[in-house]
């Protein structure tokens, strides 16, 4: 542990001691009634997190597994599907979609800049037969926060499927599945819910079953099939609700954080991670950056900031981590060198961490040669 960096990055982020001792709790098996009352617990603190309703089946695995079962279950080969695309994560979804054979029809904006749900709506006009509308609402690859709400709404007026990759999103800012009519939501324990990898959760809506089942012809395997989680959940409900083996002690540790989350009430976490993002923006702001997604469409998980000229991002990044410690995020993809990202995950929202960070940018700027006063950093917390 000696040599553990502080994590800023945009996911894995710096996870509670109880949280960590969890995963050194004795193996238990994954089925019987002790598990079930654990896996009950989970389920229904899930269910208050996504704000639905509907049954959230646990896959083990990571995030991009569970887009690819969404989309996989969802549509048969060569039919159509609208995907929103304003960042490395969006793309990843188009590349699922292409992969499964499906005409693809991109919902694109610029990054940096946020899905728009007018341009939605055109899409859904020329494209009638697109059954299924994905998106990411958190666009971790840009930071840029996506109006979910909106979009959702666009879609659900033309009758559309939506498909959500919260997995950045959800714990950390609103999603309202129920409400907003999300009909199949995505997210994994290691980001806003501030535990470990190992498992992903998706809830799915009542209408987008009768969609998987008027699609007998979808058929992507055995694992990545929707309908095998259900079939598991409906017929060995009592004591074995999945179809494989759970990393239980990964979903143990999921239990005490979403405890911890529960107790401090889903505002108050939220608006944990709003004045670190504010802190953060008005900090950086304060020693000369700028930030890569203006105020309206920035995510109050992550935050991207602008590179300047004076020196490279990767020999900043490299000073933090060899001289503080300190680990963030790069840019992804076409944004590699352009901008960095900074995340308000878990202990990276602790006033201890931000100061540790914001200081260690103003000593990152002296060293090469910036004039900036003591403290100046630190003038959002
Ligand atoms: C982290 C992240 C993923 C990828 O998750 P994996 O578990 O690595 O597959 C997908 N989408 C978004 C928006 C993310 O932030």
């Amino acid at each position: 542990m000696a040599n553990h960096l502080k994590l800023f990055t945009p996911g894995p982020g710096d996870v509670d001691e109880d949280v960590l001792a969890s995963l050194a709790s004795p193996v238990i098996r994954h089925y019987g009634p002790e598990w079930m009352e654990i896996y009950n617990d989970v389920q229904g603190m899930l269910k208050q997190v996504f704000k639905t309703k509907d049954e959230i089946y646990f896959v083990p695995g990571p995030a991009s597994a569970l887009m690819d079962m969404a989309i996989g279950s969802l549509l048969a080969t060569g039919e159509k599907i609208i995907v929103g695309v304003n960042g490395f994560f969006g793309e990843r979804l188009a590349h699922i979609a292409n992969r499964y054979g499906l005409e693809t029809i991109l919902l694109k904006a610029a990054y940096g800049k946020a899905l728009d749900p007018q341009a939605l709506e055109i899409l859904l006009k020329q494209h009638a037969d697109a059954k299924v509308v994905a998106l990411v609402h958190h666009e971790t690859g840009t930071t840029v926060l996506n109006p979910l709400q909106e979009l959702a709404r666009v879609a659900n007026q033309a009758g559309r499927i939506v498909v959500v990759d919260a997995v950045s999103s959800l714990g950390g800012t609103d999603v309202r599945m129920d409400e907003w009519g999300i009909d199949v939501c995505v997210t994994t324990p290691n980001k806003c819910l501030e535990a470990v990898p190992g498992i992903g959760f998706i809830s799915v809506s009542p209408r987008t079953w009768q969609l998987v089942d008027s699609h007998p012809q979808a058929n992507h395997g055995w694992y990545l099939d929707l309908k095998t989680w259900r079939q598991y959940v409906t017929e060995w409900a009592s004591w074995h609700p999945t179809p494989v083996t759970l990393p239980t002690n990964v979903i143990l540790a999921t239990r005490t954080s979403l405890k911890k989350i529960i107790a401090m009430g889903l505002e108050a976490h939220f608006d944990k991670y709003r004045r670190a993002s504010q802190a953060v923006r008005t900090g950086l702001h304060a020693l000369g950056f700028e930030m890569f997604v203006e105020n309206a469409f920035a995510s109050p998980v992550v935050t991207g900031v602008c590179r300047r000229p004076e020196f490279e991002l990767t020999d900043m990044s490299r000073w933090l981590v060899e001289q503080r410690g300190i680990a963030i995020g790069s840019g992804l993809g076409e944004l590699s060198g352009q901008m960095f990202r900074v995340g308000h995950l878990a202990k990276a929202a602790t006033r201890e961490y931000l100061v540790d960070f914001l200081f260690a940018m103003e000593e990152f700027l002296r060293y090469t040669g910036i004039q900036i006063q003591p403290g100046a950093g630190l003038v959002g917390l």
